[in-house]
């Protein structure tokens, strides 16, 4: 289906998609390119599909389904991911050019998703990058279809002509799908999105698109619900990811919204509480139930940060080691840090790709403050009911 997708970090399948089952099968200029496990589980499947609807004598019927059948089937379900591949590719080479990092490309049943840090704020940029990869589909469809109908396919095996027409034509199906159907945040809705918000701003732009793809994703499911093919189970689970991505993202420009250009000075938690490595576990734990705080920055006699300790880290130790064990021990030693000067949305984005709830709040190397995801909600709920929204609207 091929999906671009900034991730944002607010939705379950962002979780989903961080996951380390997924086996890396690449790498392009920098970008891994991962298998879902569940690829793998599904891929017989789609053997049967393709080869029951496309190289069977009557189409459709399971019965006539032989070896040769099964194995035209299964080429074209491996051929047709790697054009989805290829899809995904482009919209990431494009916005690698625009200066935005792509973390990944993972391969769903579903289709490809591109995991960007975020997507161009400039709409033309989001409508550049969106039309990439349809244009691939397009582009890789002319020649394999010229190839196919117009003579030239060497007959090295029966039906390899049809084999050849079908990766043509099924290409032209996946642009068209793609960018014509205006299903944000699918390809053909970002393009909406990107013409509307030249001409209404951002914010208002992602409400309509949203709600073209969530309408688009309720036609899809009672579509899927009464396909008689197997076909009709996975338009169900795109319908899904369309309606929780086009929620889940006008969410989050929402957010952003409301933040507008706070920045992180302006939210942080000034001198918050601190640790030293050489205080014990039972220490921390008593600083928790005084200061009500569970995440601390690790500071050391100089004045470094050298660590962070939250509840996560102490979560599954022995309680009879608390009193002899340091925080020195325990504690996270990789720090994800901010500038004071740094945009709050830019802060939120971090924490979602990083999968944090705290930044520490670095000026010049030096301590200055900490910033916890559940500062940013509460000041997002409370800009949301000044600004006349409720306060629910701005949840992260
Ligand atoms: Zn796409």
């Amino acid at each position: 289906m091929a999906v671009p997708k900034p991730s944002s970090g607010k939705g379950p399948h962002d979780r989903a998609l961080n996951l380390p089952n997924a086996l890396q099968i690449g790498k392009v200029r920098g970008i891994p390119i991962r298998l879902h496990w569940t690829f793998l589980l599904v891929l017989p499947f789609f053997a049967v599909l393709m080869g029951s609807s496309y190289f069977t004598p009557t189409p459709g019927r399971l019965d006539q389904l032989d070896g040769p059948a099964l194995g035209w089937g299964a080429a074209l379900a491996v051929t047709l991911f790697a054009c989805v591949t290829l899809h995904e590719l482009s919209h990431s080479l494009v916005a690698l050019r625009y200066g935005i990092k792509v973390r990944s490309i993972t391969l769903l049943p579903i289709g490809g998703v591109s995991q960007m840090e975020e997507m161009p704020k400039e709409p033309r940029r989001e409508f550049l990058v969106s039309l990439a990869g349809p244009l691939t589909n397009f582009v890789l469809a002319a020649p394999i279809l010229a190839w196919g109908y117009l003579g030239g396919v060497p007959d090295i095996a029966p039906r390899f002509g049809d084999f050849v027409r079908l990766v043509g034509s099924l290409n032209l199906v996946l642009g068209a799908f793609n960018l014509f159907l205006p299903a944000f945040p699918m390809d053909g809705g970002r393009i909406l999105r990107a013409i509307l918000a030249s001409k209404m701003g951002l914010l208002k732009a992602t409400h309509y698109a949203a709600s073209a793809g969530r309408a688009l994703a309720f036609a899809m499911a009672i579509f899927g619900l009464f396909s008689p093919t197997g076909g009709g189970f996975f338009l169900l689970i795109i319908a899904l990811f369309i309606y929780m991505g086009a929620t889940e993202e006008e969410r989050a420009v929402q957010v952003n919204h409301t933040l507008g250009d706070l920045r992180v000075r302006d939210v942080m938690t000034s001198s918050p509480v601190i640790l030293r490595p050489e205080d014990s576990l039972e220490d921390v734990f008593r600083i928790m139930v005084e200061s009500k705080h569970v995440g601390f920055p690790v500071v050391d006699a100089m004045g470094r940060v050298v660590g962070f300790l939250g509840l996560k880290e102490l979560a599954g130790i022995d309680q009879a080691r608390f009193a002899t064990t340091p925080v020195r021990l325990v504690m996270r030693p990789q720090v994800p840090t901010v500038a004071p000067a740094a945009l709050a949305t830019d802060a939120l984005r971090a924490m979602g790709n990083d999968g944090a709830d705290y930044l520490v709040v670095l000026d010049h190397g030096q301590l200055a403050g900490l910033l916890s995801k559940t500062d940013l909600t509460r000041v997002v709920s409370i800009l949301a009911v000044r600004g006349g929204g409720k306060a629910e609207d701005a949840a992260l």
